[in-house]
């Protein structure tokens, strides 16, 4: 063969192969056959570009799927991010500090043997998928607050659901660690959290130096008591600061209450100017499907979400027992998907419908839940009625998984597929308290239309206020008291009064 026939040879090929690999990397785009435009890959300098592509498709392809974002990250919190990276490399697993500081656990004299630069946060798996990704991301600021590097409990399915966020390195704690044991005895009552430590006299927030324990564990799950909720007062933070090792057993998203703190406000109002983008920003940043789950997300998404004109999530979680399909909550989503006008009617006869326009818009309808009905029940609606505009409806539910089943690999990969899908939605209704509707409406940057607790209220959904997941179990009588009545940018959650979350210091009152 001739030189130049050989060369020819290799560059056709190449070419091929470009145009397959933006064939099956790039999705199908509204109106448009396929994507070639280069977005934000970097989601505005919140990713560094260390990571090599394929190990995590996700990570730098998420731009061909997500709208950009209007929202940028502060040049502060991409300078934060820069240093923890680099705080993480030094501290983390295999790294001498990391062999040093685990040495000291369980003794008592710690402080006065210097554990240096490296204090650490462990993360323990507790609750569904949605708790676990908010309280992830709590911890993590917390970490950015204080100086510690967050190691997660990998006991659990967590590595098969999310590639690691930090480069050259990582997030995972070793199985070795020496308190793995003792780990599940980190629990409401435990002796060594910090609540049951203050309730049975063993520490006191004035302890100091050589009576400072290696290691606590914070009890911060939706039945705490007060004394666990000293956590958020200044003069235990101060005590708890010092510690080396910090163990939390949390299921909720404390975010809000951390900005009443007097001593981190300033950095937090430096990290986020735009206070309801906590959530988008660190959720943006931490979490990447793994190249299984990606697979699931952008499937479901070139087949049923990337062709519509307009797409809308609905989530639906009955979070009563017994839950199941019940038609008071299937009226109260067509009530409201009908009242904010997010959906069309469905006209009575054929000779009803309205539009005259000549090309009827395609609406898609991504429904999450565990029970098929609700989804079946609304397809059903338009297959045997034609909307009143003359558009066309269509619904797709990707599973039906009938019951919670926390751990199991591939359900939790379902769990997190959808709370992902939701998120790529141009607009959501989600159900009440739920944290899974809350890591969708965060991660896509939209304020939800919220379906009140069934028969709670006159109106069947109300619009939220803020993008940002609600705190559901807040701190609001002990030592914030004060201060959560006079905060404006932190207000009571609509599908929770007792509940608080951050709004945008443009909405203050
Ligand atoms: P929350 O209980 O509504 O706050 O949400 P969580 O995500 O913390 O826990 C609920 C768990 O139930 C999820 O993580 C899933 O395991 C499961 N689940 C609930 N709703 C759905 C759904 O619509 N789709 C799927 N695949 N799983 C769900």
């Amino acid at each position: 063969m001739k030189l130049t026939t050989v060369v020819t040879c290799f560059l056709l090929s190449s070419m091929c192969l470009l145009a397959l690999f933006t064939f099956t990397h790039q999705p199908l785009e509204k109106g448009q056959k396929y994507s070639r435009r280069p977005r934000d890959k970097l989601l505005g300098g919140l990713l560094t570009e260390e990571f090599d592509e394929e190990s995590c498709l996700s990570r730098y392809h998420s731009s061909f799927y997500r709208k950009p974002s209007p929202h940028k990250p502060s040049q502060y919190l991409l300078s934060k991010l820069r240093s923890y990276e680099m705080l993480h490399k030094r501290c983390g697993p295999g790294t001498k500090a990391y062999k040093e500081a685990t040495k000291i656990l369980g003794h008592h004299d710690s402080m006065s043997r210097s554990v240096g630069e490296c204090k650490y946060i462990v993360w323990l798996a507790v609750y569904g998928l949605g708790n676990r990704i908010l309280t992830l991301s709590s911890l993590f600021l917390y970490a950015l607050l204080t100086g510690r590097i967050i190691l997660l409990d990998q006991r659990t399915d967590i590595n098969s659901l999310f590639c690691e966020p930090f480069p050259g390195t990582s997030w995972l704690l070793p199985l070795d660690f020496p308190l793995t044991d003792q780990l599940d005895s980190f629990n409401k009552n435990g002796s060594h959290c910090y609540g049951t430590m203050l309730k049975n006299h063993t520490i006191k927030w004035t302890t100091r130096d050589n009576n400072i324990p290696s290691y606590l564990c914070l009890y911060l799950i939706h039945d705490y008591e007060d004394h666990d909720k000293m956590f958020f007062c200044e003069r235990d933070q101060n005590l708890i600061r010092q510690v080396p090792w910090l163990v939390f057993n949390a299921n909720l998203y404390f975010i809000p209450s951390l900005w009443l703190i007097p001593s981190y406000q300033t950095e937090l109002n430096k990290l986020f100017p735009q206070r309801d983008t906590v959530f988008h920003h660190l959720g943006r940043y931490l979490f990447h499907p793994t190249n299984k789950v990606w697979g699931m997300i952008t499937r479901s998404y070139n087949t049923y979400l990337s062709r519509a004109d307009e797409t809308l999530g609905i989530q639906v979680r009955v979070l009563t027992k017994p839950a199941g399909y019940f038609q008071h909550v299937m009226n109260q989503i067509l009530a409201c998907t009908k009242g904010e006008k997010l959906l069309p009617e469905v006209a009575a006869t054929e000779s009803k419908v309205t539009n005259t326009s000549t090309r009827p818009k395609l609406i898609s309808v991504l429904v999450t839940s565990l029970y098929p009905e609700y989804s079946e029940n609304l397809r059903t609606m338009y297959w045997e009625g034609p909307s009143s505009t003359g558009d066309m409806v269509q619904v797709y539910q990707p599973s039906q998984e009938m019951y919670q089943q926390t751990d199991k690999r591939l359900h939790d990969q379902k769990a997190l597929a959808e709370i992902y899908l939701l998120s790529l939605t141009d607009k959501l209704v989600t159900s009440n308290s739920s944290t899974f509707g809350y890591v969708s409406q965060g991660l896509g940057g939209l304020r939800p239309w919220i379906l009140y607790k069934p028969k709670n209220q006159k109106n069947p959904c109300v619009k939220a206020i803020s993008m940002e997941p609600c705190f559901l179990r807040a701190p609001i009588y002990g030592c914030q008291a004060k201060t959560v009545k006079i905060t404006r940018f932190v207000r009571p959650c609509e599908d929770r009064l007792t509940g608080l979350k951050l709004v945008d210091s443009a909405n203050e009152l």
